[in-house]
Order: structure tokens, then sequence, then C-alpha cells
């Protein structure tokens, strides 16, 4: 028997603003525990909300990427429960009218389908310690944008692509910074499999609470393969919400089959509904060039691999970076190669990110042009690199300073050709007797003689020339 995975995912992403959802207080990780609080974050009586409009516009371009459907009013609705990290009993969340309605998530060789996006506020956050409980005001009324996917998604290696590719997309459209360790990005995995022919999907089961990428691939891979073994031991499953233990490797039992909760959502009376046309086409003109449009047009525009393309545009700082450095079109490739292997592992090394680079981009674009002209030799160009990064000074200066550049003035190599043949007339005549080996002796020798600067390529020919 063949069993059908489909996944469907909520994910929770924490906007870019500087303030909160519906008051001014500020949206800073770390902060000291409920210093950044007011009245209404606070949920106190009487206090009313204000919306961010910046939320708005990061919503909504959001949806612009993703080619959702944007609503031309933006309503908010009362999601009424009771738990303590939340004490007005309700949160202001979108019920019947989300901002942004479908939508598709292209992925390499598939794509994901959107059901919406909407826009709410988080919840404080609460911190169990050994007998008593503590809750942090500072994450209540943050803006939090809820992108929910049709449950279309087959396998949880397609999941890990989807959340790779929208973290991505968040980050290049400045919407989020969208760190998972710093709960910046949280997703909830509703995950079901069916037997292969059946038209409705298998019950619903739920993991709560993802809050990595990868911990979300290994948690779906455990579930995909306990549904299966449970289907096929013809036990029936039922809808439940589950939790993930990333330490043991498997999911547990949170809650069977709850009842359907009754939010009775009611339209928010303290904030009225708002237009959003001119918001939508001030953030249409703000829409960037997206993660896969780039990969292909370094592709196509620059000559690099399919795979450099795809590893420079998945960061937007390196394909930045990349393309300062590359714009001249001179070295394109070669530029390619040292951001991606000297330059990132000497950024690793150092713990730098690429926006403090002591390199500047024209400066790596020179040291690739001294390189592959011939000016410097490979070996050479890596000394100069480490020199670069570590003094921020040009290839130019170090070249310069240290005497690199390379002979190709075939008359001093001649010289000193004539030199080491006479100094050395044993490989020599060896040579001439046809053991061909014996001229890398002679190169060496004519290298050294050169300090490292002559150009080998020339020195081999012109030491042929001379034997034959
Ligand atoms: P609810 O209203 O209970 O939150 P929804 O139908 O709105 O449930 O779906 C919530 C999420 O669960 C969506 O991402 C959806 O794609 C996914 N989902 C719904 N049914 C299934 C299923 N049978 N198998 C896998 N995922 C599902
Ligand atoms: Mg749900
Ligand atoms: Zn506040």
């Amino acid at each position: 028997m063949t069993y059908l995975t489909s996944i469907g995912l909520e994910v929770h992403v924490q906007l870019h603003t500087r303030s909160k959802m519906f008051c001014g207080c500020a949206v800073e990780f770390g902060a000291p525990p409920n210093s950044l609080t007011c009245p209404t974050c606070l949920g106190l009586p009487g206090a009313l909300p204000v919306i961010n409009h910046e939320a708005l516009r990061l919503t909504a371009l959001t949806g612009l990427m993703l080619g959702c459907e944007i609503a031309p009013r933006c309503k908010f609705d009362r999601k009424n429960y009771f738990y303590p990290d939340m004490p007005k009993n309700y949160q202001i969340s979108q019920y019947d009218q989300p901002l942004c309605q479908g939508g598709r998530m292209p992925l390499v060789d598939s794509s994901v389908a959107l059901v919406r996006i909407h826009l709410e506020e988080d919840v404080a956050k609460s911190f169990h310690f050994e007998s008593n409980t503590g809750i942090d005001f500072n994450r209540a009324g943050t803006p939090l944008m809820e992108i929910v996917t049709e449950p279309v998604i087959a396998s949880p290696e397609e999941t890990f692509r989807f959340l790779t590719a929208l973290k991505q997309i968040l980050i290049y459209g400045g919407v989020s910074d969208a760190d998972m360790e710093k709960g910046q990005l949280r997703c909830d995995c509703n995950v079901s499999i069916r037997p292969e022919g059946q038209a409705e999907l298998g019950a619903k089961i739920e993991i709560k609470n993802m809050n990595s990428i990868s911990g979300v691939r290994r948690a779906l891979a455990y579930e995909v393969a306990r549904q299966t073994e449970a289907l096929a031991r013809g036990e029936a499953l039922e809808q439940e919400t589950r939790g993930w233990d990333d330490d043991a490797g498997r999911t547990f039992l949170m809650r069977r089959k709850e009842m359907a909760h009754d939010y009775r959502y009611f339209p928010e009376p303290d904030l009225q509904p708002v237009d959003t046309a001119t918001l939508v086409e001030e953030m249409r003109a703000r829409v960037p060039e997206l993660p896969e449009a780039k990969r292909r047009r370094f592709e196509a525009d620059y000559g690099v691999s399919a795979y450099d393309a795809a590893v420079l545009a998945a960061d937007l700082e390196l394909a930045r970076y990349f393309e300062a450095a590359a714009q001249n079109k001179t070295r394109p490739k070669a530029i390619a190669n040292w951001i991606l292997n000297d330059l990132q592992s000497a950024l690793t090394n150092t713990g730098l990110a690429i926006t403090n680079c002591p390199i500047p981009p024209r400066a790596l674009e020179e040291l690739a042009e001294l390189i592959e002209s011939g000016k410097i030799s490979g070996k050479q160009g890596k000394e100069v690199f480490a020199e670069m990064f570590a003094s921020g000074r040009t290839a130019g200066e170090i070249v310069r300073e240290k005497g690199m550049e390379q002979l190709s003035d075939t008359g001093a190599i001649e010289a000193l050709c004539d030199q080491v043949i006479a100094a050395h007339p044993k490989p020599a005549a060896d040579f001439r007797a046809g053991n061909l080996a014996s001229i890398n002796f002679l190169k060496g020798q004519v290298m050294k003689l050169s300090q490292g600067r002559a150009n080998p390529a020339l020195v081999g020919e012109i030491l042929e020339r001379k034997l034959s």
C-alpha cells in the first residue's frame, strides 16, 4: 500500500516594525522583562488601540510578493478566549476578511498555494520557573502576520524548501528578520496521510510551535513514519494536537480532537476599517526582485553556475555584494568563486557579516582582474587576499609594495633561463637526451631566481625553445 502525505502550515511572522501593532511601545528583542509596555498592550481596561500602518504596509507587501489578492478594506476582529498571557481576554486578529487572500509560493520545481495572510497582535510570553510562572509583556501586542497554506505540501523535504524560500522572501522585502532563534518565525505544521486513491484527506495531526526549519523537517518525517505505521497496522488515526521533543526526536500527544473552539469572533468595535488602495499602490512600487528571479538573472547575465547563482541569491546581502563587485562584468565567475570560497570562510572565521566585510566589492574585482589577466599568480592572489582582508588595503597597493607583479618581460626571463642552463648542465643535457621531466627542475630554478615573479607559462616556453 502506498500512502500520500499532505502538509499544511500556519506560519507566524513577527513584522519588522519599530513599534507595536496597536500602541507606541518599541518592538525590541532581549529588553528587560516588562520594560516595553503601556496600558494598551497590558490590556488595562479603557485603553484604546491605534493601528500601526507600517504593519499593514508590510503585510500588503508580503501579499504582493506572493501574488495574493489584497483586500480593499482592512478590518479587524476580536478573537475571544481566556489565557494568562492575554489578560484582556481577546486577541485582535482578522477573521472573515484577511488582508491578503490566495497567492502562491514558487519553489524550484513545484509551488505551494496559500489560503490567506492576515494580521494580528502577538500575546505575552510565559516563563515557567520551578514553582511559579512569570509573564513578559514585551512581546504582547507586537505585530504578527499569519500565513496559512493549503494542505498541498507533499513531503517534509518540500516543507523545508518552502520555509527556506519564505524566510528569504521575508528578508528580501524587509518584512521581517525572520530569525527563528528569536521567535520571529514560528510555525504550526498540520500533517495527514491517506492511502493512494483516496480523495479525501486523512485525519489532521497538528504539531504546535515549531521554532526551527530543520526541526520542522525532522518532526514531519517522524510523524509521516508514525502515521504510516499506524495505518498499516490497521489503526484509525484521529485528529489531534502534538508537540515536538527535539532532544528525544519524537512527537508527543498534547490533546485529542478538542471541541471546536468557539472564539465568538466579532468586529473590533474600537477600530475603524482602513481603506488600503493608497497603501497597496505604494507597496507595489516596493516589491523587490525575488530570490528566484535574481538567481535566474545571475546565471543569464553573469554566466555563473546554477549552483553559485542559487547560493548568492539565497542571501540578499551576499547577492548585493556580488553584484557590486561583478557589475562591470569583467570577471564575474572568478568573483563568484572568491566570494563563495575564500571570502565566506574568512568572514566565518572572524565572525564578521558580509555587510562589515573589510574588502569592498570593487577591491575584490581588482584582485580578480590582477589574477585573471596574469599579472600575479593564483598562489600570490591568495596571499594578497589574506592581506586585503586583514588590513583593508587594495590589491594594487599590496602587489606593488611586495613587488609581486609577474615578470612577463621576455628579455628578462631569457636572461634568467640562460643563467640557469649554464649553472645546471646535467639536467639540461638530460632534457636534450629525451628526459622531458628534467625541465621541471630548471623551471623551478628560474622561478626561484625571479623570486617567484616570473610568469611560469613563459618560463616553460623559453626553456623548451632554448633546449631544443
Ligand atoms: P482550522 O480551521 O482547524 O485551523 P483549517 O482547515 O483552517 O483548520 O486548516 C489549518 C491548516 O491545516 C491549514 O494550513 C491547512 O492547510 C491544514 N490542513 C487542514 N486539513 C488538513 C489535513 N487533513 N491534512 C493536513 N493539513 C491540513
Ligand atoms: Mg490551527
Ligand atoms: Zn504598549
